[in-house]
């Protein structure tokens, strides 16, 4: 294996024997070959498109779910990689049939030619990796476009999940994915594809932002209790706000208890979710401390997407951890995608926790967040003037940092507010 796709890569220039994270060798080679079929398909879905056939959403799906699987701590599962493979290798098939019969003439690849049986996997695996690219700098310049596109897929996916989607965002995706498998390519040309990924991936978080707003409102600035209750419960991680609306909904009412922790902590300050009352808050600390805190929560975890550290061995809470989507670990339980125009099926999960204990304490008062964008413009609005704050906001690029507003009297102003807001709060608690 070569793998140095994140800041944890060992000495700081990547994981060879087992990486950092947990991930073994042989799921870090098959994660190559998922990526190697992917970029067939990409390409040849390229060629289709820029003949006039649009990719179907089997195919962008799979696209996407490919690239997020592979991001850090998301998918440590061999046998649910390799199932993607097979499944990739069928599609891809397809596509070739179908630009074969639209005399579309395909590349002469290895993407494109191999066609291996299952017990070729893992000899394949071992030869398609990120060293196969010779030139160190057009294989970090490739790579980095590929990263680049994992989080992209990330973003787009929670976004298809809410029902909101963009085919440029899909297209792009696979142009560039395409583009990877280029040997004309330079590095000022690539350099060029960097900076298009990193506008894309722009695009991909406005879509998202949308996606989420418009589902679940405008995050506001919100107490977030920290403490427990004495009831049995359920722990959800990740950042699919989809699966938490459906895991409230679903566990409403049943007397379990809804804890979020570390990725999951903004779908507090979503207004939609404020009205479930087994709704808890907030427990534990940061995704690498999970070993720890998990052991004290006593109820199952639900994990929607990264962030995974593999359990230590005799860990007490390996049989009350679930994944779903995107995410994997060998013995985990897996939740199956929901099934067109249907809810997901949280019911295993809830059943598991009705027979647990409720979480130990490991804290208690609260924190405040949800100091989104909208709340900060709101105020900046009300200070400058009907128009004012909007037509600033056309010519310019805001890093929707209060100390960058460029006005001083309507800095000054939302600072103020929200200082109050703060001391309020803490005098009189969110009932002042
Ligand atoms: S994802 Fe894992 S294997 Fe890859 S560089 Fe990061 S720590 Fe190493």
């Amino acid at each position: 294996m070569f793998c140095f796709q994140c800041q944890e890569a060992a000495k700081g220039t990547g994981c060879t024997h087992k990486g950092v994270c947990g991930k073994d060798d042989k799921t870090a080679n098959r994660m190559d070959l998922l990526l190697f079929v992917t970029k067939g398909i990409a390409t040849v879905a390229t060629l289709l498109h820029n003949a006039g056939i649009e990719s179907s959403m089997k195919v962008n799906h799979f696209t996407t779910d490919a690239l997020f699987s592979t991001i850090t701590n998301a998918n440590f599962d061999i046998e649910s990689i390799t199932g993607r493979i097979i499944k990739g290798l069928k599609l891809r098939n397809e596509l070739i049939a179908i630009a074969k019969k639209r005399d579309i003439v395909l590349p002469i690849i290895d993407e494109l030619i191999w066609n291996g049986e299952e017990n070729s996997f893992e000899g394949k695996s071992q030869t398609v990796g990120v060293l196969r690219e010779a030139n160190e700098d057009i294989r970090s310049l490739k790579e980095l476009i590929i990263y680049g596109l994992k989080g992209m897929a990330a973003y787009v996916e929670h976004a298809a999940n809410l029902g909101y989607e963009e085919p440029e965002l899909y297209r792009f995706i696979q142009r560039a994915l395409a583009d990877t498998l280029r040997k004309d390519l330079t590095a000022e040309q690539l350099t060029a594809l960097v900076l298009e990924t990193g506008s894309f991936g722009v695009k991909a978080m406005a879509l998202l932002d949308k996606a989420n707003t418009c589902s679940y409102g405008n995050p506001e600035i919100t107490h977030v209790n920290i403490g427990v209750r004495n009831n049995p419960a359920i722990l959800i991680s990740g950042h699919d706000l989809k699966d938490m609306e459906e895991l409230l909904a679903q566990t409403e009412g049943t007397g379990v208890d809804v804890y979020t922790h570390s990725e999951m902590l903004p779908a507090n300050y979503y207004p939609a979710f404020k009205k479930y009352k087994h709704f808890v808050g907030n427990y534990g600390n940061a995704w690498w401390k999970q070993r720890e805190e998990f052991e004290n929560f006593n109820g199952p975890i639900l994990f929607t997407t990264n962030c995974i550290v593999p359990p230590l061995e005799g860990a007490s809470y390996r049989d009350r951890v679930y994944t779903t989507n995107s995410t994997g670990f060998p013995g985990w339980k897996h939740i199956p995608a929901r099934e067109d125009g249907k809810t997901k099926d949280f019911s295993e999960i809830i059943a598991h926790a009705k027979h647990c204990a409720a979480p130990n304490e490991i804290e208690h008062g609260e924190i405040i967040g949800g100091f989104a964008h909208n709340q900060v413009l709101a105020l900046a609005a009300y200070n400058a003037g009907r128009g004012h704050v909007e037509s600033w906001l056309r010519e310019n690029n805001w890093n929707g940092m209060v100390d960058t507003i460029p006005f001083p009297e309507t800095r000054s102003y939302v600072k103020a507010v929200l200082q109050y807001q703060e001391r309020y709060e803490a005098l009189y608690g969110n009932n002042y």
